[in-house]
């Protein structure tokens, strides 16, 4: 069990990162739980390249840039981040005749506070896996679903799987570290990624410093301990290569999945969203408010602007409740 915090946020995309500001700025204590390494929600995992034109304020700035000034004023009063850390279950509890929830993660840590906000988006993010059986016993063995440091690469035979800017932005960025060729596998001939990547991997490509590989499936990893080889398969003819290969990275995106918050008893609204009233965005729990894009209510609509904007009357009405005070806007102006 851990120290007790106002609130405690579930996800640290925009929507919580701005409810982590709005708490903070009311003088509340803040816990921030989020099932990935990293934080930035959707807008880091999956477009962190990508312009964003209709946040107020910006009129063009690129997603990472966005989340990190999200960041930047969302942490600014010390919030407890604990990433990589999926919440699985909460419960009601009573210490001292104070009323708290307790929230207990897949690390097996529980996190007490007096209310909650849920900002989990779609939900827990986790990487999208390849096909093959038992993929997940070669993870730290060899296989990565994101690249951290370049330098664990160095000298490395690297196998990329991949049609978008992830995997074109990587095996153009790990040419100076790894073993050349780098081997990039897509299952389609046409790439999602940026063009002018991948006319620059194609130059590599004349330049034998990249082999491009479609539209191709990686269909049997070999090694003894970590991984040694893998089986490529030319999907139109059926044909099975072995390649060499210390590093397997497969950048396929991320799938979520609202996993247990559904079985929470909260009300929810639809297939994955939880219904709040719009009013406070408490949701059917007492003392749990919802924001951003897991928030539903008829009407709704999941754009980064309107999660801060649910994500600061989430925060006021969790305070007020919390201090048994009317529930007021403060505001930041000194
Ligand atoms: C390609 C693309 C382009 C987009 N472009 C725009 C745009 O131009 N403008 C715009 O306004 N919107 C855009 N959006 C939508 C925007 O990204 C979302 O509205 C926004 O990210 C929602 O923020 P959020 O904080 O509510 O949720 P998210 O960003 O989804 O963050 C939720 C976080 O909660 C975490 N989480 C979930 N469940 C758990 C759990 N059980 N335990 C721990 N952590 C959990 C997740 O891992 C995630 O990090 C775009 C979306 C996509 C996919």
């Amino acid at each position: 069990m851990d120290d007790v915090v106002d609130v405690t946020i579930l996800g640290a995309g925009p929507s919580g990162l701005s409810a982590a500001y709005y708490v903070g700025h009311r003088d509340g204590t803040v816990r921030i739980v989020e099932s990935l390494e990293q934080i930035g929600g959707q807008v880091a995992a999956t477009y962190p390249e990508k312009h964003v034109y209709d946040v107020a304020g910006f009129p063009k700035i690129l997603g990472q840039k966005l989340v990190d000034l999200c960041a930047e004023q969302g942490l600014q009063y010390g919030a407890d981040v604990r990433l990589g850390e999926e919440a699985k279950s909460l419960e009601r509890m009573n210490e001292n005749g104070d009323e708290l929830l307790a929230l207990t993660t897949d690390k097996g840590n529980t996190y007490l506070s007096r209310a909650m906000i849920i900002t989990a988006g779609h939900g827990a993010f986790e990487p999208r896996k390849l096909g093959v059986d038992g993929i997940d016993e070669w993870l730290d063995r060899g296989l990565h679903y994101v690249v951290r440091e370049k330098a664990q690469f160095a000298g490395k035979r690297i196998v990329i799987v991949g049609g978008g800017d992830s995997a074109l932005d990587w095996t153009l960025g790990l040419q100076d570290t790894a073993a050349l060729p780098i081997t990039l596998v897509h299952r389609r001939d046409k790439f999602r990624a940026l063009e002018s990547s991948l006319n620059e991997a194609r130059k590599l490509e004349a330049e034998v410093n990249v082999r491009i590989l479609t539209p191709h499936e990686v269909r049997e990893v070999h090694g003894d301990g970590s991984i040694e080889a893998v089986s490529i398969e030319h999907t139109g003819t059926g044909e099975l290569e072995r390649y060499d290969c210390e590093a397997l990275i497969t950048l396929l995106g991320f799938v979520s999945h609202l996993g247990s918050i559904a079985d929470w008893g909260l009300e929810l609204e639809g297939k994955r969203q939880i219904r709040i009233d719009p009013m406070s965005c408490e949701t059917s729990l007492p003392g749990v408010y919802a924001a951003g894009d897991v928030a539903g209510y008829p009407g709704k609509i999941t754009l980064i602007t309107v999660g801060m904007g649910e994500a600061a009357i989430a925060a006021n009405n969790a305070i007020a409740r919390i201090r048994g005070e009317k529930v007021q806007p403060k505001y930041s102006t000194d």
